[in-house]
């Protein structure tokens, strides 16, 4: 009996069902069509480069396994990649196969013979009649590099920002990240620079989304087994601003996918754009392959903004909504609400509120009751100091014990709990930490934080350490 490609291939494909999971399986398996078997070399079709490049990063060994097994040792695999004429669009194919792609892991004995390089499959995502295809950019218009004052601050990020906005994808800031607390303007700089680039580029697809939704996407898609949807929409974007990604941190599946198109972007020129409330050295549970393509380009920090910034950024804002205030009241704010730019907002608007609902002046005594409020209303971070405490406590030792260089179990154990703590309830680095605790390095943290995960999901004690010292800090 000869073999056809049909057979070849259904064989192969017995043997990974059974060795992959079934999701795995549909989603990257089911698609493919055997299309030609000559010698012995097996092409297969592909829907798109994507597709491609993902089998050869997670199925090679699995596919050169099962094809030796049908072809011998010297058996190849031709990838054949479908082209598509309209984004989302569903139609079987009907057009000329395009081109073969050699693999780029020559290395590997699944050797894929490179055949003729079509033009249009150096770039198989510029579809023609793509531009018809709108996307929304998601961008708030408010949010630009106008209403963005500029301060020590964040000069920085601000300049590498319009930088990026000039030349998208052009400069060696790809990707920007931009990094910094609660409130310090990291949204605004994101959509800024998306807003000057539409401006400027209005041809170009420009797509804000954060990193949750991005997420919830994601999901979705596995769901609903539209995930080559999902990953098809975000190639065909020039620039793609995800906002808040160390909300990435611990979805290995998400982070998988976003590596992969945050590569396809890079690789094709396109920029990207991140923020995140942590420097890249402090995200935990971020891949470290991702971690280090954060790293490639520029991360500029925002940080609080000074004396100076904070009157002009209230200035800015009443003079936007049309409202007068005395110079003593606004210098008032500025020197009581410090370290988060939203809240400062925030506190402007209850005034004008208070002030026009009771028809009241503006007055000294007004804007001290509402910063009051909104002093006292925002949580009190807990210190690594006391922290320190209320964990030597419930161990019963104190605290230059839980600082000691000691191997002890238990108080190692107390020292890693502490470290786990202080990460969650205080805004403090890494490195930070680790010099307060007994002056170990961010590293010794790190692990310290990880091995509190692991022991609270595999040790019943341990874990019940864990929900009393975290009820005791969040009396
Ligand atoms: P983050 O994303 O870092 O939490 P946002 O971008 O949401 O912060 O900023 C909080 C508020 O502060 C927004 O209303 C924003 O417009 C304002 N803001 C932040 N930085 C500036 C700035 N440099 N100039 C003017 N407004 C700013
Ligand atoms: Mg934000």
């Amino acid at each position: 009996m000869s073999k056809t490609a049909e057979s070849v291939w259904n064989n192969c494909l017995a043997f990974i069902e059974d060795n992959i999971t079934s999701q795995a399986y549909k989603t990257w398996f089911e698609p493919i069509k055997a299309a030609k078997l000559t010698d012995n070399a097996l092409s297969i079709q592909v829907p798109s480069k994507f597709f491609y490049e993902w089998l050869e990063e997670h199925y090679v060994k699995i596919l050169k396994v099962a094809l030796t097994k049908e072809l011998g040792t010297n058996a190849k695999l031709v990838y054949i990649i479908r082209m598509e004429n309209t984004y989302g669009n569903k139609q079987p194919f009907t057009e000329k196969i395009p081109s073969a792609n050699r693999s780029n892991l020559q290395s590997q004995d699944v050797d894929v013979p490179l055949k003729n390089k079509s033009p249009e499959l150096k770039n198989p995502f510029v579809i023609p009649g793509i531009r018809n295809v709108k996307i929304e950019s998601q961008l708030n218009p408010n949010y630009n590099f106008e209403s963005f004052l500029e301060g020590e601050s964040n000069r920085l990020a601000r300049s590498a920002g319009l930088a990026v906005a000039n030349k998208p994808g052009g400069t060696s800031f790809n990707p920007l990240l931009i990094f910094g607390g609660v409130g310090l303007g990291k949204t605004h700089l994101g959509h800024a620079i998306g807003v000057d680039i539409k401006d400027k580029y209005p041809e170009k697809t420009v797509l804000y989304i954060s990193a949750e939704k991005f997420t919830q996407q994601y999901i979705e898609s596995v769901k609903k087994n539209n995930r080559n949807d999902f990953i098809h929409f975000y190639q065909i974007i020039d620039v793609l601003i995800v906002d808040d990604i160390q909300l990435l941190s611990g979805k290995a599946g998400t982070q998988d996918v976003f590596f992969h198109i945050f590569n396809h972007l890079h690789q094709n020129g396109k920029q990207v754009i991140l923020t995140s409330d942590k420097a890249p050295v402090d995200m935990i549970d971020i891949e470290q392959r991702l971690l280090s393509r954060f790293k490639w380009g520029l991360s500029a920090e925002l940080n609080h903004p000074d004396y100076d910034t904070r009157v002009a950024i209230i200035k800015n804002k009443l003079y936007r909504d049309g409202v007068e205030m005395p110079d003593d009241i606004v210098e008032f704010l500025a020197n009581n609400i410090k370290t988060n730019i939203r809240e400062l907002e925030g506190a402007i608007i209850s005034l004008i509120a208070h002030s026009s609902f009771n028809k009241k002046e503006i007055t000294i005594e007004l804007a001290r009751k509402i910063v009051d409020n909104y002093v006292k209303h925002t949580k009190r971070e807990v210190s690594i100091d006391y922290i320190q405490k209320v964990v030597s406590d419930y161990f019963q030792m104190d605290v230059d014990t839980l600082q000691s260089k000691t191997r002890k179990r238990h108080i190692v154990q107390a020292r890693q709990l502490a470290m786990f703590f202080a990460k969650k309830f205080t805004k403090a680095s890494l490195a930070s930490i680790g010099s307060q605790i007994g002056q170990r390095d961010h590293a010794t943290v790190l692990h310290a934080c990880k091995t509190v995960d692991n022991l609270s999901s595999t040790d019943k004690q341990f874990r019940k350490y864990v929900e009393d010292l975290s009820k005791k800090l969040t009396l």
